[in-house]
Order: structure tokens, then sequence, then C-alpha cells
């Protein structure tokens, strides 16, 4: 336990620093939270929570327009129910916008009962241990520290030959101003967020080109999971620009231009862009301070969330350990616990489950295929089309997949992918398996609901048990 004598000041209110927060101050430490933008980060007020804020919208509306296949029709209204239903994304993104600023104040509360201090300003080192902040309301203020966290996260990446209007060139964070629905809207990037996007506003009845300049979608998934949504997405309308790269975006009236490398123009009303992240750590005195960034600006950090300056830790978006919240937070966790002295466990990638939101989902957990094929782990491999699945049967779900990956000998789950409908779920058995190095066989022995999506879970481990690699890709 520490006390009010520990100082513990954190730069930035996402889920790096407020997770932090709340362990350190639990502790009795005395902590400060200095942040621009209001506690949640980005994460709450302009990525995660928007975004899938949008996404249960468009979610509806994708499940709205399959609905006659399953015997539902809409009163006075001939033909498809695709066709009737409309989105008022006016009203979707007041929603959205609501729903954030909401999270932000039930954050701020929790903290203020946790008796954090939360100081809106600019916070910038001043030395290994002390923080000055630029107040919003003018001023600055010092803040002595006997340990730092810098959680300060990333902006999106912008270039100059496609520079955000912030109403028809626009970055992920400036999409909930848009207040009627565009006519075609071109998406650039086709990483996590760019997918999400495309296939968010696709499921709302947008018209979608997806410029994506590798060979497929979410190159850094797995390549069955991707194939399948790609698949998908095009099969749905969506028009996927493989192998293409965007050299400029302009904008004449209410025209926006994309122009590829290659000469192509595509014309849009609205461009999204996806290109990656960039590390808040400029202006941040973390040279002067002995904290020592990489070449693109993230903060080196160990397991335990150490830099390289003692008494200076670093977690989430500005470390570019692995860009979601759930990481952010459990590196903020573990950089309290080991300057408190408690005990601590390592970060350990291979155990952090993640998911695309897009339709379908895709999840993933642990080891991944790639790793297999490249010779770095030896793992058997099953993967079970859901479409045998008798729920997904009676919910009219074809597409997706439940993949599990074991040790040879062993018989120990080491890592799993699943795309469906709610696969962000449907993974949290496979995540439990590869957290406690469950076997194939203890995952299939635990009963599972009939009708059920995780029955294919079960049944894919069951598999894993059989020694016939044909019995492997079997539907
Ligand atoms: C569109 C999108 C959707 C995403 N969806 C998911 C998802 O579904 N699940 C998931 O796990 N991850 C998701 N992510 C990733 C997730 O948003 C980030 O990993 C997470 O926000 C990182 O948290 P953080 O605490 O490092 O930083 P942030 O959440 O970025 O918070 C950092 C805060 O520090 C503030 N700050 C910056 N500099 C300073 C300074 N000098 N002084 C004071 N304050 C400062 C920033 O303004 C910000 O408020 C998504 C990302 C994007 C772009």
């Amino acid at each position: 336990m520490a006390d009010r004598s520990d100082r513990v000041v954190i730069v930035g209110g996402g889920p790096g620093g407020y997770e932090a927060a709340h362990v350190a101050a639990n502790a009795g430490a005395d902590v400060t939270i200095v942040d621009t933008d209001g506690p949640g980060g980005s994460a709450v007020l302009t990525d995660c929570v928007p975004s899938k804020t949008l996404i249960a919208t468009s979610e509806l509306m994708g499940e709205l327009a399959g609905s006659a296949e399953l015997g539902v029709s809409f009163l006075d209204h001939e033909g498809d129910a695709a066709t009737a239903i409309r989105v008022d994304l006016g009203r979707v993104n007041a929603r959205v916008k609501q729903l954030a600023a909401d999270q932000s104040a039930d954050i701020e509360r929790r903290l203020e009962r946790d008796g954090v201090r939360i100081v809106r300003g600019r916070g910038r080192l001043d030395g290994p241990q002390r923080v000055v902040a630029e107040l919003a309301g003018g001023g600055t203020e010092t803040l002595d520290a006997d340990a730092v966290l810098i959680a300060t996260g990333a902006a999106p990446r912008v270039l100059d030959s496609a520079l955000p209007d912030g109403e028809r060139i626009l970055t992920w964070e400036q999409v909930y101003d848009i207040t009627d629905v565009p006519e075609k809207v071109v998406v650039v990037g086709s990483g996590v967020t760019g997918a999400e996007f495309a296939s968010a506003y696709l499921s709302l009845g947008i018209d979608v080109t997806l410029v994506s300049s590798r060979d497929r979608v979410l190159p850094g998934e797995d390549a069955d999971a991707a194939a399948v949504l790609e698949e998908v997405l095009t099969r749905r309308g969506m028009n996927v620009l493989s192998r293409s790269r965007m050299e400029s975006v302009t904008r004449d009236g209410d025209v926006v231009t994309v122009r590829l490398t290659d000469g192509t123009e595509v014309e849009c009303s609205h461009c999204v862009l996806a290109l990656g992240s960039v590390p808040n750590t400029a202006d941040l005195g973390l040279a002067e301070a002995g904290v020592l960034v990489d070449d693109g600006g993230f903060v080196r950090v160990d397991r335990v969330s150490r830099t390289t300056a003692r008494g200076v830790y670093a977690a989430g978006d500005c470390t570019g350990v692995l860009m979601l919240a759930s990481v952010a937070a459990m590196q903020g966790r573990i950089a309290m616990s080991h300057h408190l002295g408690d005990a601590v466990a390592p970060l350990d990638l291979k155990k952090v489950s993640s998911n695309v939101f897009t339709s379908p989902e895709i999840a993933t957990v642990g080891w991944t295929q790639k790793a297999v094929d490249a010779g770095e782990i030896a793992a058997e491999t099953v993967l079970l089309p859901l479409s045998g699945n008798p729920r997904a049967k009676m919910q009219g779900v074809r597409d997706g997949f439940v993949k599990l990956l074991c040790r040879p000998g062993t018989g120990i789950v080491v890592g799993g992918v699943v795309v469906g409908p709610r696969a962000s779920e449907l993974i949290h058995p496979v995540a439990v398996a590869v957290g406690e190095s469950l076997t194939a066989d203890q995952l299939a022995s635990v009963f599972t609901v009939y009708p059920s999506m995780s029955g294919s879970i079960a049944e894919a481990a069951r598999r894993l048990h059989r020694s016939d690699p044909a019995a492997r890709r079997l539907p």
C-alpha cells in the first residue's frame, strides 16, 4: 500500500491513464491526471466508443435488411425489407456524441469518487519527477511526482496530399459531424479502422468504395478471416480497390476526388481517411527527461511499462505496443502495480483478445496461423465453418468460422479466431483456454447450450482430438 505522500502524476486521461489512476488511488497514493480533452481520452470521445456506437446502428440495419429471409416484411411495403429502411444519420451521430460525453462524465465521477484530481490542460515533463501543466483556463501548474505515467495516446495520421477539411474529407474523429446520409463514401485504408467504417457505412445503405494498398483487406489479421470479410463486403455491394495506393484527395465544391497512384480517379461525396496513427509524444520534454522514443516517436517501454527514465512509466497508444484500449488499460495498471511494489505479471501480448467490428466480426486471441506457417510455433489447426452450426442456420448466418490452434502432443490451446456475428463475445471461452493453458479436450468437455454458436467452439476443439488431419477442415 502507498500513502498520500506517494505522488503519482498521469499525463493523458484515456484508458491507459484513468485505469492506472484507479489502481494508484485505491492503493492510497495522491494521484493527479493532467488531460486536454476530458476523462476517457480518445478511446471514449473519438475512437472506440463513438465508432462502436455507430456500428450498433449499422448492425441493426444489417439485421433488418436481411429480415425477409426469416419471414419478416414491413406493412404497406412491397419488395425487400432492405428497401424499406432508412437511417437518420443526424440522429445517429447526435446519439454517438451524447453517449461519448456521458461515458466521459461517468469516468470523471468514478475518478473523483476515488479521490483522483483531474487537471484540465496540456502536460509536459520538466525532468523525470515533475510535470508542468499548461492549464486550459490559462496559467500553469507545476506538479512534483514520485512516479509519472505518460499516457498521451495517438492521433490520426494526416498527409499533406490529403488534408482533412472536417466537412467532406474526414479523419475518423470528424465523421460524427455528418448530418445527412452521404451519397458515396470512399474509405482510404483497409486496416482495422478503415474496414470497420467501410463495413458500417455499407450496412447503413451507403455506396462505399474501399481503397486498399494491399492484396486484401485487413493485412494484419488472419488471412482466412480477411478473405471471408472481403468476400462478404463485395457480395453486399462494396467496391474494394485492392493494390491501390492513394496519391491525393482533393475537393471541389461537393465533389471529392480520390486520385490513386496509377492515375485512376474516384469521385465521391465524402472521403474517410484511415491512414494509421501517430503518437502524441512531441513537445512532452521526453528526451530532456531521459525517456527514449523510437524512430516513429513511440515511447520505448519494457513489459512492466518502464521507460528508460527511472520513475517514468508509459502506457497505451503512445508506446505503440498494441493499439487497443484493453492493452492501454493493462499497461497502465501494470505500471502502477510495479511502482507501488505490488505483485505484477508482465504484459503478455499472446493473451490479448481483440476484435474487428465489421460485419461479420473477426475476433482473435493468442498465436496466429501466420506464426504457425512461418514456423515460429508448432501448432495443429482446425477450421470449422459456421454454416454447419444449427443456430447459425436458424438465424440465416452463412458466413464465418471458428479456428482453433493447439500444441501438438499436449493439445494446449494457443490461439483462436472466430468470424461471425458477435464474434467479440464468442471468443471469450477461447481466450480463457489460451489464458489458462487449457487443452482442446478440456475446452471440448464443457457443456455448451444447444443450439448455440458457441457449440462450434466445442466442436472445433473436439476435432482437434482426432488424429486424422482431414477432419480438420470439414463443414
Ligand atoms: C476508430 C477507432 C476505433 C477503435 N476501437 C477500438 C475498440 O473497439 N477496442 C479497442 O480496444 N481499441 C479500439 N481502438 C484503439 C483505442 O482507441 C486506443 O488503443 C486507446 O484509445 C488508447 O488509449 P490511451 O490511453 O493510450 O490513449 P487515448 O485514448 O488516446 O487518450 C489519451 C489522452 O491524452 C490526451 N493528451 C495527449 N497529449 C496530452 C498532453 N500533453 N497533456 C495532457 N493530455 C494529453 C489526449 O488528448 C487524450 O485525451 C480504436 C481506435 C480507433 C482509431
